[in-house]
This record gives structure tokens, sequence and C-alpha cells, in this order.
């Protein structure tokens, strides 16, 4: 095959494809990306006092042996491997992660709720259509009163009854009653859940992996190149200094709406389908200290109202090269935005430091006197939310596309959060290079039941 296929954004998704058409020996493509750095939302920067940011808190961990092997050609021991160290701050007190496992950690009127509730939900069979139902069902009361409920609130930032429960996976650990009273009556700490809880972090941050893989690309990415418009009929991708690219095949990873929104004459029920698609903008907040770092933790959970952030990440724990040098610490904060949970911008740096001092995470000498950066990153697309809706409207939009020799991919390519980690999302990549020169059918992405029957119909 000679068949030109393009490749629009080089974040992990596109850096993916790119990266396996090399190994396929394939040559007939071209990458094209918006802004002037590749990486999209897992890209790092250096501030102008020294420190290097992620976009939100990213760790490295994987559901793939060819992730596993990619990141050790390119990083070749550049990065550092940890044990998770996971909390949820409430009650004036850090409980580890995962939260049900360690309720005993809890005051124990509280604690007593929360287990109460997970005896009752149990004895019940209370309705689960939607994550706002399925969590009273599976927790009890107690559970999602205190943390389920204001935490997922706080991160997905839409009422929960308009999400589905079709997208936990292993992102939601279950509950075992035995085990809860079992941690109780030891008085143990019960940690290891969950596919992350050893991870790697690359010296230079998250980024570096991306940098380094399109370093290893045979051309280099056509870097700020917006594409603006997309003329499916003659196959012309046109970007946003008037320059056009002809493809064969388009590989789009940049967000499904906006993918949308560039095609011209898009049919009506594709439009209306993308306009039942949510996602929250993410506002993240650097600070970077100037002081010794007072703890060893990895990350933290916030479900009270006394902090605007959902998340807190040691970001200088995991490398000791994203800071200027010894005697500095930096810590992340994660704020979800939406038009039913808006964020102001413009005080949210200041209601962050406010957050981490009413949380412990600064004293307020530090806050006041050894603050030497603050960042504030603004994503407009952080977390695709899977609503109730999303299915149906991705069984109009995507066979549609794919009719028309489009592969939208990635995490807010293909809008759904479940496979919407970085070795998802290269993984998403491999998979379209792989399906477009060899016939391979993807895994990662595979259509959805309704996207398969769309799919028999459109061609
Ligand atoms: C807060 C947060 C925390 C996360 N934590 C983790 C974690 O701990 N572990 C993990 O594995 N993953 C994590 N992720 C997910 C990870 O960031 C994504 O999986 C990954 O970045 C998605 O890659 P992508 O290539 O699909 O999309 P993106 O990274 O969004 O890249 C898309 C690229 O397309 C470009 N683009 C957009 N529009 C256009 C256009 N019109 N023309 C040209 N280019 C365009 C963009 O500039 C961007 O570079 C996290 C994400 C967030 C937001």
């Amino acid at each position: 095959m000679s068949d030109r296929i393009v490749i629009l954004g080089a974040g992990p998704t596109g850096l993916g494809t790119a990266y396996r058409l090399g190994q396929l020996g394939y040559d007939s493509w071209d990458l094209f990306e918006r802004a002037d750095h590749v990486g999209g939302l897992a890209s790092s920067f250096t501030d102008e006092h020294g420190f290097i940011w992620d976009h939100g808190g990213h760790v490295m961990f994987s559901h793939y042996d060819y992730f596993d092997t990619l990141v050790e050609e390119m990083l070749r021991g550049d990065y550092d491997e940890h044990v998770r160290e996971a909390w949820i701050w409430m009650h004036d007190r850090f409980i580890p992660y995962p939260f049900q496992n360690n309720i005993h950690r809890l005051p124990k009127d509280v604690f007593l709720d929360c287990l109460m509730g997970i005896v009752a939900a149990q004895q019940s069979s209370q309705p689960r259509r939607d994550f706002s139902e399925w969590i009273t069902a599976i927790f009890g009361q107690g559970i999602a009163a205190e943390f389920m409920v204001p935490y997922n609130l706080k991160v997905w930032a839409h009422p929960l009854e308009m999400l589905g429960t079709h997208w936990q996976g292993d992102r939601v650990p279950n509950v075992d009653v035995r085990r809860i009273v079992q941690n109780l009556l030891e008085d143990r700490d019960d940690v290891s859940w969950g596919p992350n809880n050893r991870f790697k972090f690359p010296l230079l941050g998250t980024g570096m992996l991306y940098d380094r893989m399109a370093a290893a690309l045979s051309k280099p990415v056509h870097l700020g190149s917006d594409a603006v418009r997309i003329d499916l009929a003659d196959k012309v991708v046109t970007f946003a200094d008037a320059s056009r690219t002809s493809y064969d095949h388009l590989v789009t990873t940049m967000p499904l709406k906006e993918l949308i929104r560039c095609i011209e004459d898009c049919p009506a029920d594709v439009s209306d389908a993308v306009a039942a698609l949510c996602h929250t903008e993410g506002l993240f907040v650097g600070i970077g200290v100037a002081d010794e770092c007072p703890s060893t933790k990895c990350w933290m959970y916030f479900p009270e109202s006394n902090s605007p952030f959902y998340r807190v990440t040691y970001l200088s724990n995991y490398s000791s090269r994203v800071t200027p040098g010894p005697g500095h610490f930096s810590l992340l904060a994660e704020v979800s935005s939406s038009a039913y949970k808006p964020e102001c911008a413009s005080d949210i740096v200041e209601r962050t430091l406010q957050g981490m001092v009413a949380s412990r995470l600064l004293t307020p000498e530090q806050a006041e006197t050894k603050i030497v950066s603050r960042q504030l990153l603004r994503v407009p697309y952080s977390y695709p939310v899977p609503t109730l809706e999303r299915d149906d409207a991705l069984a109009v939009i995507q066979p549609w596309l794919m009719a028309h020799d489009v592969y939208s991919r990635g995490r807010f390519g293909a809008w759904r959060y479940e496979i919407g980690n970085t070795d998802h999302s290269v993984m998403m990549g491999v998979e379209v290079a792989d399906y477009l020169v060899g016939g391979n059918p993807e895994t990662t992405w595979a259509l959805l039941p309704g996207e398969e029957a769309r799919m028999k119909i459109a061609k």
C-alpha cells in the first residue's frame, strides 16, 4: 500500500501512529501538530524558576507489553520507579487510598455510618441506572456522602446522574466487607489495590517520553500546524495559515467536537450527536516552594469543600530533576470546571493556596514567604465525561467518519474515558497504523455494539 496517511495531533496517540508506521517500514505519512511542541496533554514544560510541570498529575503504568518495551527503548533507564503512596484528606486527617478499604481510619462515628451503609446496600437491590445510583447501591449512603459523591462531583464537574456506569473497569475499587473488618481488627492500612500501585516517572517529566518518541521518528513533526478545515469529498486538510495537505486516510487525535466543527457539510444527525458529548476543562495550579519537602506522599484526593482541587501531587517526589535543586519541592493541584461547575480562573491560584493551607499541605508561613513559583495551566479538554448518552452519540459519529476514511482516536478523539490513559492512547495510535497498513483489527479502540450496527449500514 502506498496510500498517504495524514495524522493530526502529536500527543501520545499521533506519535504512536507515526512511530508504528516507521516500525512497519511505511513512509507515506506526515504528522501535523497545532502547538509548538509535541506531547499534548502528556507534555511537560520548564518554568522561569527551573521547575518542570506536567499538565495534571501523570504517572506511567501500563496494560501492554508493547508500551512497556517502548518506554524502555525510549527512556533507556531515564525514569524513577515508585510504589504508590496515595491518600485522602478528610476529617482533618489523611486516610490511605483506596478509601473504602481503609475507613477504619475515620472518626469512629463516621466509620460506623460508612460500614452500616455498606451492609445496608448489600442487603438491598437498589437500581443502578446512573453513576449516582450506582455509588449508593455499591458503597451505601455513608461512603457516598462522605467521599464518593463529593469527590466525583469535584472531578467530573457534572451532576453524577448524567454519568453512566459502564466506564469504571479497573478505575473504581469495589467493596469487600470482610476485608474492611479484617483491616479494622488488624489495624492495617490496605493500600495495594489497583493497576497504578507501582508506577514509573520520566526524570524530566511525563513529556520526556514523547519528546524522545518524536526524536526517533524518521521525519520531523510539522509543528504550528493548526487544522481548521477538512474536506471529506476531496480528502484535503486546510491549516490556519491556509496551507493544505491531501490524504487517503486521516488519523485525527484532536477533540472529536472540534473535528466535527472543521468538517464542511456535516450531516445534521452527526452535528446533533456531537452536542451530546461532555467534557471538563482543567485548571492546573503548580506551586514551587523553596523549602525541604515535608512528605513522601505521591498524590492526595480532596473531597471536602474547603479546597477547590480534587487532587494534589507532590510532583517533586517523582523525580529530583523537576525542581531547581535540593531544598525545593513542588505541588501540582488539579481543578475541574464546566458549565455545571464553573471555576473562576482569575483567583484559582489564590484559592488553591488557601486550600493547601486549610488541608495542611503548606504552613501559613510557607504560603507567605517560601513560594517561588506559581503556575496556572488551563487545559480546555481535560476529562471526556462518560455520560449516559455518550455511546449513542459515538454510534452516529464514528461509523460516519470511518466511512469517509477518517479515524478519530485518542483521549478526546475516541472520547472514551475508559481508554483515555497514555498507554491506551499510544496503543490506539499503534493499532490504527497496524490496521491501515496490514488490516489487523484494532483492539484497544474497538467498535461499540451500537457503532458496529451503524458501521454495517454505513458500508
Ligand atoms: C489531569 C490529567 C491527568 C492524567 N493522568 C494520567 C496518568 O496518570 N497516567 C496516564 O497514563 N494518563 C494520564 N492522563 C491521560 C493522558 O494525558 C492522555 O492519555 C494522553 O495525553 C492523550 O493523548 P492523545 O494523543 O490522545 O491526546 P492529546 O494529548 O490531547 O494530544 C492531542 C494533540 O492534538 C493537537 N491538536 C488538537 N487540535 C489540533 C488541530 N486542529 N490541528 C493540529 N493539532 C491539533 C493538540 O495540540 C495535542 O498535541 C491524564 C490526563 C489528564 C488531563
